[in-house]
């Protein structure tokens, strides 16, 4: 399955965008929030080598909007291998995520190569639920 054009055309510039001067791996992500809004981001590597991923990057721009709940995340690689989620970031999209958010690794050409839940990225993982409420 496909994604659509213009979210294959957001990702593929955001790829294009990607500052990656030292590993050569340019990623692409998509947040898609419940009401439809998309947040953009990719990878920026810095010479200390503790850059931000691009989910990390699209996250951010996410939670700067105002919003907080993910209803879909979208990765795109460099190659056509399975670019998943690292694991900062596996952590990152939980803090967002609920159990039916849908998170789908694409192809260049924005075929869906697999599609994750969140239980299936980070199996019994730590949230907010296990901290004490503020
Ligand atoms: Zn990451």
């Amino acid at each position: 399955m496909k994604i659509d054009d213009a979210l294959l055309e957001k990702l593929t510039k955001a790829l294009a965008n990607a500052y990656v001067p030292y590993s050569d791996h340019p990623v692409a992500s998509i947040m898609e929030t419940p009401g439809g809004e998309q947040f953009v981001g990719c990878n920026v590597e810095v010479a200390h080598y503790k850059g931000v991923c691009a989910e990390g990057s699209a996250i951010s721009a996410m939670v700067t909007s105002g919003h907080r709940q993910l209803a879909k995340v979208f990765v795109m690689g460099p190659g056509d291998h399975l670019c998943t989620p690292c694991g900062d970031c596996r952590q990152r999209i939980r803090e967002f995520a609920t159990p039916e958010t849908e998170i789908h690794v694409v192809s260049r050409e924005g075929e869906i190569l697999k599609t994750y839940s969140m239980e299936q990225l980070l199996p019994d993982a730590f949230g907010p639920e296990q901290l004490p409420p503020r």
